[in-house]
Protein backbone atom coordinates (compact mmCIF):
# COMPACT_ATOMS: atom_id res chain seq x y z
CA UNK A 1 0.00 0.00 0.00
CA UNK A 2 1.03 3.72 -1.10
CA UNK A 3 1.91 6.04 2.10
CA UNK A 4 -0.78 8.06 0.95
CA UNK A 5 -3.31 5.28 0.81
CA UNK A 6 -2.01 3.72 4.04
CA UNK A 7 -2.59 7.63 5.89
CA UNK A 8 -6.13 7.70 3.41
CA UNK A 9 -7.06 4.08 5.54
CA UNK A 10 -5.83 5.74 9.00
CA UNK A 11 -8.21 8.53 8.51
CA UNK A 12 -11.01 6.50 8.07
CA UNK A 13 -10.19 4.33 10.96
CA UNK A 14 -9.79 7.49 13.69
CA UNK A 15 -13.13 8.85 11.82
CA UNK A 16 -14.63 5.30 13.20
CA UNK A 17 -12.67 5.40 16.62
CA UNK A 18 -14.38 8.91 17.53
CA UNK A 19 -17.65 7.47 16.38
CA UNK A 20 -17.00 4.48 18.44
CA UNK A 21 -16.07 6.19 21.46
CA UNK A 22 -18.91 9.10 21.39
CA UNK A 23 -21.43 5.97 20.80
CA UNK A 24 -19.91 3.73 23.61
CA UNK A 25 -19.96 6.81 25.80
CA UNK A 26 -23.48 7.22 24.95
CA UNK A 27 -24.04 3.88 26.00
CA UNK A 28 -22.52 3.93 29.20
CA UNK A 29 -24.31 7.47 30.01
CA UNK A 30 -27.66 5.92 29.23
CA UNK A 31 -27.24 2.72 31.43
CA UNK A 32 -24.93 4.52 34.25
CA UNK A 33 -26.14 6.01 37.44
CA UNK A 34 -23.41 8.54 37.50
CA UNK A 35 -24.65 11.75 37.42
CA UNK A 36 -21.65 13.87 37.71
CA UNK A 37 -20.14 12.36 34.78
CA UNK A 38 -23.42 12.86 33.02
CA UNK A 39 -23.55 16.38 33.81
CA UNK A 40 -20.03 17.01 33.00
CA UNK A 41 -20.22 15.37 29.60
CA UNK A 42 -23.58 17.67 28.74
CA UNK A 43 -21.94 20.64 29.91
CA UNK A 44 -18.85 20.08 27.21
CA UNK A 45 -21.83 19.76 24.65
CA UNK A 46 -23.65 22.71 25.46
CA UNK A 47 -20.08 24.99 25.76
CA UNK A 48 -18.96 23.93 22.43
CA UNK A 49 -23.28 24.24 21.31
CA UNK A 50 -22.85 27.88 22.78
CA UNK A 51 -19.50 29.17 21.11
CA UNK A 52 -20.69 27.42 17.56
CA UNK A 53 -23.86 29.30 17.71
CA UNK A 54 -22.20 32.52 18.84
CA UNK A 55 -19.40 32.18 16.00
CA UNK A 56 -22.78 31.70 13.67
CA UNK A 57 -24.44 34.42 14.80
CA UNK A 58 -21.57 37.06 14.25
CA UNK A 59 -20.36 35.74 11.12
CA UNK A 60 -24.39 36.16 9.87
CA UNK A 61 -24.34 39.58 11.47
CA UNK A 62 -20.78 41.19 10.02
CA UNK A 63 -21.93 39.62 6.78
CA UNK A 64 -25.47 41.48 6.71
CA UNK A 65 -23.30 44.35 7.17
CA UNK A 66 -20.77 43.61 4.55
CA UNK A 67 -24.04 43.08 1.71
CA UNK A 68 -25.67 46.33 2.83
CA UNK A 69 -22.69 48.74 3.20
CA UNK A 70 -19.99 49.92 0.65
CA UNK A 71 -17.20 50.08 3.16
CA UNK A 72 -16.11 47.35 5.16
CA UNK A 73 -14.78 48.58 8.71
CA UNK A 74 -11.56 47.46 10.33
CA UNK A 75 -13.19 45.02 12.75
CA UNK A 76 -15.22 43.21 9.52
CA UNK A 77 -12.18 43.32 7.71
CA UNK A 78 -9.94 41.33 10.31
CA UNK A 79 -13.00 39.04 11.71
CA UNK A 80 -13.76 37.87 8.02
CA UNK A 81 -10.00 37.40 7.13
CA UNK A 82 -9.99 35.14 9.80
CA UNK A 83 -12.87 33.18 10.26
CA UNK A 84 -14.36 33.44 6.38
CA UNK A 85 -12.84 30.25 4.99
CA UNK A 86 -14.05 27.82 7.68
CA UNK A 87 -17.76 28.70 7.42
CA UNK A 88 -17.19 29.08 3.67
CA UNK A 89 -16.50 25.39 4.53
CA UNK A 90 -19.46 24.58 6.20
CA UNK A 91 -21.71 26.64 3.80
CA UNK A 92 -20.42 24.12 0.56
CA UNK A 93 -20.73 20.86 2.64
CA UNK A 94 -24.36 21.94 3.37
CA UNK A 95 -25.31 23.06 -0.04
CA UNK A 96 -24.13 19.87 -1.48
CA UNK A 97 -26.25 17.92 1.55
CA UNK A 98 -29.05 19.70 0.54
CA UNK A 99 -28.02 19.75 -3.42
CA UNK A 100 -28.24 23.43 -4.09
CA UNK A 101 -25.92 24.60 -6.57
CA UNK A 102 -22.30 24.66 -5.30
CA UNK A 103 -21.46 27.62 -8.05
CA UNK A 104 -23.44 29.95 -6.29
CA UNK A 105 -21.54 29.25 -2.68
CA UNK A 106 -18.42 29.86 -4.41
CA UNK A 107 -19.30 33.21 -6.31
CA UNK A 108 -20.32 34.73 -3.19
CA UNK A 109 -17.19 33.26 -1.34
CA UNK A 110 -15.08 35.21 -4.12
CA UNK A 111 -17.06 38.07 -3.86
CA UNK A 112 -16.41 38.37 -0.48
CA UNK A 113 -12.86 37.98 -0.42
CA UNK A 114 -12.39 40.65 -3.12
CA UNK A 115 -14.49 42.76 -0.45
CA UNK A 116 -12.09 41.89 2.66
CA UNK A 117 -8.83 41.97 -0.10
CA UNK A 118 -10.09 45.67 -1.72
CA UNK A 119 -10.69 47.35 1.51
CA UNK A 120 -7.22 47.00 2.48
CA UNK A 121 -4.73 49.83 1.30
CA UNK A 122 -1.57 48.21 -0.46
CA UNK A 123 1.44 49.25 -2.71
CA UNK A 124 2.92 46.37 -4.43
CA UNK A 125 5.64 46.90 -7.29
CA UNK A 126 5.02 45.80 -10.57
CA UNK A 127 7.36 43.20 -10.40
CA UNK A 128 5.46 41.43 -7.48
CA UNK A 129 2.01 41.79 -9.26
CA UNK A 130 0.96 38.26 -10.67
CA UNK A 131 -1.76 37.65 -13.05
CA UNK A 132 -2.91 34.32 -13.31
CA UNK A 133 -5.17 32.71 -16.42
CA UNK A 134 -6.43 29.84 -17.05
CA UNK A 135 -5.75 28.03 -20.37
CA UNK A 136 -9.34 27.75 -21.74
CA UNK A 137 -9.38 31.64 -22.40
CA UNK A 138 -6.59 31.32 -25.06
CA UNK A 139 -8.92 30.62 -28.65
CA UNK A 140 -9.09 26.71 -28.71
CA UNK A 141 -7.79 26.92 -32.19
CA UNK A 142 -4.73 28.96 -31.76
CA UNK A 143 -1.95 26.98 -32.23
CA UNK A 144 0.55 29.50 -30.52
CA UNK A 145 1.43 27.48 -26.72
CA UNK A 146 0.82 30.30 -24.49
CA UNK A 147 1.22 28.31 -21.21
CA UNK A 148 4.61 28.04 -21.31
CA UNK A 149 5.39 31.85 -22.50
CA UNK A 150 2.60 34.55 -22.88
CA UNK A 151 4.99 36.56 -25.07
CA UNK A 152 4.15 33.84 -28.24
CA UNK A 153 0.71 35.13 -28.53
CA UNK A 154 0.55 36.91 -31.98
CA UNK A 155 -1.89 39.24 -30.71
CA UNK A 156 -4.52 38.90 -33.71
CA UNK A 157 -7.35 40.33 -31.29
CA UNK A 158 -9.01 36.59 -31.57
CA UNK A 159 -8.81 36.26 -27.54
CA UNK A 160 -8.45 38.27 -24.38
CA UNK A 161 -4.80 37.37 -24.30
CA UNK A 162 -4.25 40.11 -27.01
CA UNK A 163 -5.23 42.80 -24.56
CA UNK A 164 -4.08 41.20 -21.46
CA UNK A 165 -0.48 41.17 -23.19
CA UNK A 166 -1.14 45.05 -23.88
CA UNK A 167 -1.82 45.24 -19.86
CA UNK A 168 1.45 43.42 -19.35
CA UNK A 169 3.67 45.65 -21.78
CA UNK A 170 1.56 49.13 -19.96
CA UNK A 171 1.99 48.24 -15.68
CA UNK A 172 5.29 46.11 -16.41
CA UNK A 173 3.28 43.34 -14.37
CA UNK A 174 3.82 39.24 -14.88
CA UNK A 175 0.69 37.37 -16.38
CA UNK A 176 1.03 33.37 -16.74
CA UNK A 177 -1.39 31.44 -18.47
CA UNK A 178 -1.47 28.26 -16.06
CA UNK A 179 -3.63 24.71 -17.30
CA UNK A 180 -4.61 23.72 -13.76
CA UNK A 181 -4.29 23.88 -9.77
CA UNK A 182 -0.76 22.62 -9.57
CA UNK A 183 0.91 24.48 -12.95
CA UNK A 184 -0.76 27.37 -10.95
CA UNK A 185 0.85 26.70 -7.43
CA UNK A 186 4.12 25.75 -9.47
CA UNK A 187 3.89 29.60 -10.85
CA UNK A 188 3.18 31.16 -7.51
CA UNK A 189 6.45 29.24 -5.74
CA UNK A 190 8.77 30.64 -8.46
CA UNK A 191 7.71 33.64 -8.78
CA UNK A 192 6.76 34.93 -5.01
CA UNK A 193 4.39 37.56 -6.03
CA UNK A 194 3.03 40.01 -2.73
CA UNK A 195 -0.63 40.51 -4.68
CA UNK A 196 -2.56 38.01 -7.18
CA UNK A 197 -4.90 38.17 -9.71
CA UNK A 198 -6.78 35.20 -10.53
CA UNK A 199 -9.00 34.58 -13.52
CA UNK A 200 -11.31 31.77 -13.52
CA UNK A 201 -14.40 30.19 -12.61
CA UNK A 202 -16.46 30.10 -9.61
CA UNK A 203 -15.10 26.59 -8.65
CA UNK A 204 -11.52 27.07 -9.48
CA UNK A 205 -11.33 30.43 -8.44
CA UNK A 206 -12.43 29.60 -5.01
CA UNK A 207 -10.35 26.51 -4.71
CA UNK A 208 -7.57 28.94 -5.27
CA UNK A 209 -8.40 31.32 -2.60
CA UNK A 210 -8.55 28.66 -0.23
CA UNK A 211 -4.93 27.44 -1.22
CA UNK A 212 -3.45 30.96 -0.85
CA UNK A 213 -3.59 31.87 2.30
CA UNK A 214 -1.01 34.58 3.00
CA UNK A 215 -1.11 36.32 -0.34
CA UNK A 216 -3.91 38.98 -1.40
CA UNK A 217 -5.84 36.95 -3.90
CA UNK A 218 -8.24 39.42 -6.55
CA UNK A 219 -10.96 36.88 -7.90
CA UNK A 220 -11.99 37.65 -11.48
CA UNK A 221 -14.61 35.47 -12.67
CA UNK A 222 -14.50 34.24 -16.20
CA UNK A 223 -17.18 34.41 -18.67
CA UNK A 224 -18.08 31.12 -20.78
CA UNK A 225 -20.15 31.88 -23.62
CA UNK A 226 -19.44 28.72 -25.16
CA UNK A 227 -19.88 26.22 -21.95
CA UNK A 228 -17.06 25.59 -19.86
CA UNK A 229 -13.95 25.20 -20.10
CA UNK A 230 -13.76 26.79 -23.97
CA UNK A 231 -12.98 29.90 -25.40
CA UNK A 232 -13.63 31.69 -22.25
CA UNK A 233 -13.63 35.43 -22.19
CA UNK A 234 -12.94 37.85 -18.74
CA UNK A 235 -13.33 41.20 -18.64
CA UNK A 236 -10.05 43.27 -19.18
CA UNK A 237 -11.35 46.37 -17.58
CA UNK A 238 -11.60 44.43 -14.27
CA UNK A 239 -8.37 43.17 -14.51
CA UNK A 240 -6.93 46.41 -15.63
CA UNK A 241 -9.08 48.01 -12.50
CA UNK A 242 -7.15 45.15 -10.20
CA UNK A 243 -3.51 45.96 -11.19
CA UNK A 244 -4.25 49.41 -10.34
CA UNK A 245 -5.69 48.42 -7.28
CA UNK A 246 -2.80 46.52 -6.05
CA UNK A 247 -0.12 48.91 -7.41
CA UNK A 248 -1.71 51.90 -5.25
CA UNK A 249 -3.19 54.16 -7.57
CA UNK A 250 -7.10 53.64 -7.34
S1 LIG B 1 -4.79 36.65 -29.35
FE1 LIG B 1 -2.94 35.40 -29.14
S2 LIG B 1 -3.53 33.63 -27.96
FE2 LIG B 1 -5.42 34.58 -28.70
S3 LIG B 1 -5.87 33.50 -30.61
FE3 LIG B 1 -4.67 35.30 -31.15
S4 LIG B 1 -2.54 34.59 -31.18
FE4 LIG B 1 -3.75 33.04 -30.09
Amino acid sequence: MKKNDSLFIKMIFLIMGIFFALGSLALYLINSSNLVLYKIILSIILIISFCLGIFILITAIVLIHVFKKKDIGNFEKVYLNKSIRYVYLGILNLANLLNIDKNKIRGVFAQINNRVVLSTRVKIEPEYILVLLPHCIQKSSCPHKVTTNIENCKKCGQCNIDNILKLKEKYNVNVFVSTGGTLARKIIKENNPKGIIAVACERDLSAGIMDVRKIPVVGVLNERPQGPCINTRVSVDKIEDSIRYLLGKE
